[in-house]
């Protein structure tokens, strides 16, 4: 699942490449998919796209938007994008293909679940995108110490775990269980360790591997678990993933741990990320 580095990689490559380009047509939904959503009837979307000239991307979260006049493509974190040369056999199967006036397409599929909105500026809402767009990213001056604080003086949130705290409720739009593990990993802290457990210092070192991480993660194209626009995998290299679960701890050589918790999997040492 994308998150917000691959979203802000996913959105510079698509206003490095396609921006200047005109919508020729589309198609949605040639591969039906239970849990793909689209905004009204997907077959309009073949009459509503053409015509449209792409301006630029921006990521909203794990979230990316496509501007293209007054018409908005926004795809959320389970959609895999992938540019499409010319004269390049298009995927089988995808939710939904544009074509541009020059012979390239951009193909997007549906992994487990995801949104392929189109629509005219004003015309879409969604609570989700909403917020997304409203609170500052991690990457910006605006996410700094007292903004963090403020995220945990709210609703209980010192209550919950640390896992339940970054990575749930869209507490910050993009930090999802993906990039949540070295975040945790870089500052040492156990997914399930409580919130209100952690030292003042802890809780430094957790503002400061939220910012440090996420911004190593996106100046280096995305994680390596996941892939951009070109079909790579990120340059990131990932410390506590699907990727690493079979090797040894990199700070001490003992076992990586991973388990099911709160949706997902974690990973985590427990020798230098104890509970307690
Ligand atoms: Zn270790």
């Amino acid at each position: 699942m994308i998150e917000l580095p691959e979203a802000n990689t996913l959105a510079r490559q698509i206003t490095d490449t396609l921006a200047g380009k005109l919508i020729a047509s589309a198609v949605a939904n040639s591969s039906p998919h239970k849990f793909a959503w689209y905004h009204g009837d997907p077959a309009a979307y073949a009459a509503l796209l053409p015509g449209a000239r792409i301006e630029q991307a921006v990521p909203r979260g794990g979230m990316v938007q496509i501007m293209a006049g007054d018409i908005r493509l926004l795809f959320t974190d389970g959609v895999a994008l992938r540019f499409v040369p010319a004269g390049e056999r298009r995927p089988a199967k995808h939710q939904l293909l544009v074509e541009f006036d020059d012979g390239t397409a951009l193909a997007a599929s549906v992994q487990m679940y995801g949104g392929l909105w189109a629509y005219r500026e004003g015309d879409f809402h969604n609570p989700y995108f909403d917020v997304a767009c409203e609170k500052p990213s991690p990457l910006t001056d605006e996410f700094d110490s007292d903004y963090f604080a403020g995220l945990l003086n709210t609703d209980g949130a010192a209550s919950k775990s640390a896992k339940a705290f970054l990575a749930t409720e869209q507490r910050v739009p993009g930090l999802g269980n993906g990039v949540l593990q070295d975040i945790l990993w870089n500052a040492r802290i156990n997914p399930r360790r409580s919130m209100s457990s952690l030292s003042n210092s802890q809780l430094d070192n957790l503002f400061n591997s939220v910012k440090t991480t996420l911004r190593a993660m996106t100046e280096l194209g995305g994680r390596d678990t996941e892939k951009n626009l070109f079909g790579e995998t990120g340059g990131y290299i990932t410390q506590m993933s699907k990727n690493t679960a079979s090797l040894p701890c990199p700070g001490c050589g003992g076992a990586i741990t991973k388990e099911a918790y709160l949706g997902g999997s974690v990973y985590y040492c427990p020798n230098c990320q104890p509970i307690r």
